[in-house]
């Protein structure tokens, strides 16, 4: 069955087509710049890359564009639209309405659309995405697959904020966490790796990309989670804050006159990496760093220390520790990284081997000593592939 996973955001459509069920990437995409002078749209097939730029005027052209690469000849994907049987949307937000992915109808684009004031920067597109598949691709099951979900097995002390209960109760104020595909999916396949039944394995995972999180899973669940409500708190990230005292917010209103939208702005896109060492490229701050860099040393530092005391907390929490999981860009790619945030941890098990911590590829693979009780993994993601497994692990 061909499954086609579609990621839209504000303007640009990520894409990517799969033979299921045996979960084969047939051809992956991504259409760029949607209502700018000049977009563009690149598809992969083979470790072959083409391209091409044109003026993408919004997300129907762009997914009229997709449809139209996919058909033609010269990929050999599909011959007509109707050879996709499903399309898998990621969407970001699910509120605690969506606990597993679901067939979108009406009456779930209409929740999906409820749930905008809690992800105005992603749900918008997520749902603009839908739309406008479901005419490009009219005979395919459309499913949603909420990056919330994962996290709906928090229990209550781990979600609920310490704030009067009606907040609660009236607004949904709570942890909702995200990024839960790919720590569903890195939580699974590292479990395979180790030989540990997926339902019973005790994971840290850290997803560090340019947004970052951790989940806590236990007994295959996730049980805590460091983004919250909205994907601005825990880890520090690329240009967000992560976690931070309130009353700083206060303090730059009411003492040094800024307003609500430029604390909001910063917060979101000039803290984090960015507003510590100018960079929000885990790459270019690395390079620094090792050629002396005391500020990007600094930045390296605070980004590592996060993440070793969230281990530390989730390790409270979970109980005996099957591994640590790395993924995304920084966790797959940095190996000073993730030696800075496993040192100085032997005290709880947790010793990384610094040849095996080199090792460059894209596969799963260990990175702890012999000495070590706790594994520690360099596992893939692949949020597309989760998505087009569920997709049709749904439909099945
Ligand atoms: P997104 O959250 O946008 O999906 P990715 O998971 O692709 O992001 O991660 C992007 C981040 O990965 C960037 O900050 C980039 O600098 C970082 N990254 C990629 N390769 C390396 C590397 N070799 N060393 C350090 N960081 C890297």
């Amino acid at each position: 069955m061909k499954t086609l996973v579609i990621n839209t955001g504000s303007s640009s459509i990520k894409f990517a087509l799969f033979q299921m069920p045996r979960g084969t990437e047939l051809a992956s995409g991504l259409v760029e710049q949607i209502g700018e002078e000049k977009g563009a749209i690149s598809l992969k097939k083979d470790g072959e890359k083409f391209s091409e730029q044109l003026q993408i005027q919004n997300h129907q052209v762009g997914l009229a564009l997709v449809g139209s690469w996919l058909m033609d000849p010269k990929y050999a994907l599909i011959d007509a639209p109707n050879e996709v049987k499903a399309v898998g949307h990621r969407v970001v937000h699910g509120g605690e309405a969506f606990q597993k992915t679901t067939v979108i109808n009406s009456e779930v684009k209409e929740k999906i659309k409820e749930l905008f004031g809690l992800a105005p920067l992603h749900n918008p597109p997520n749902y603009e995405g839908i739309e406008v598949s479901e005419k490009v691709f009219s005979e395919a099951i459309h499913v949603a697959v909420f990056d919330t979900a994962f996290h709906q097995t928090l229990p209550a002390k781990a979600y609920r904020y310490a704030l009067p209960n009606y907040l609660y109760d009236q607004y949904g104020v709570r942890v909702y966490g995200f990024h839960g595909t790919s720590h569903r999916y890195v939580a699974r396949v590292s479990a395979e790796h180790l030989s540990i039944n997926p339902d019973k394995a005790n994971l840290i995972t850290v997803h560090l990309g340019n947004g970052a999180s951790m989940t806590a899973v236990k007994n295959g669940k996730s049980v805590d989670t460091t983004l919250g409500m909205t994907p601005l708190t825990g880890l520090v990230m690329g240009s967000r804050v992560g976690d931070l005292d309130p009353g700083v917010i206060f303090y730059l209103e009411e003492e040094r006159g800024y307003s609500i939208e430029k604390v909001k702005a910063m917060l979101n896109k000039q803290s984090g990496m960015k507003g510590l060492a100018g960079d929000n490229d885990l790459r270019t701050i690395t390079n620094r760093a090792e050629a002396g860099d005391e500020q990007a040393k600094l930045a390296l530092d605070i980004y590592c220390y996060r993440i070793k005391k969230y281990i530390g907390a989730y390790m409270a929490v979970i109980g005996p520790l099957d591994g640590i999981v790395f993924t995304a860009g920084v966790g797959e790619n940095s190996a000073l990284v993730r030696k800075l945030v496993c040192e100085e941890m032997s005290h709880l098990g947790i010793v990384i081997d610094d040849v095996k911590n080199e090792v460059r590829n894209d596969q799963i693979r260990d990175i702890n000593s012999n000495k070590s009780s706790v594994n520690v993994l360099v596992t893939p993601t692949n949020e597309e592939l989760e998505i087009a497994i569920q997709t049709y692990q749904l439909l099945k």
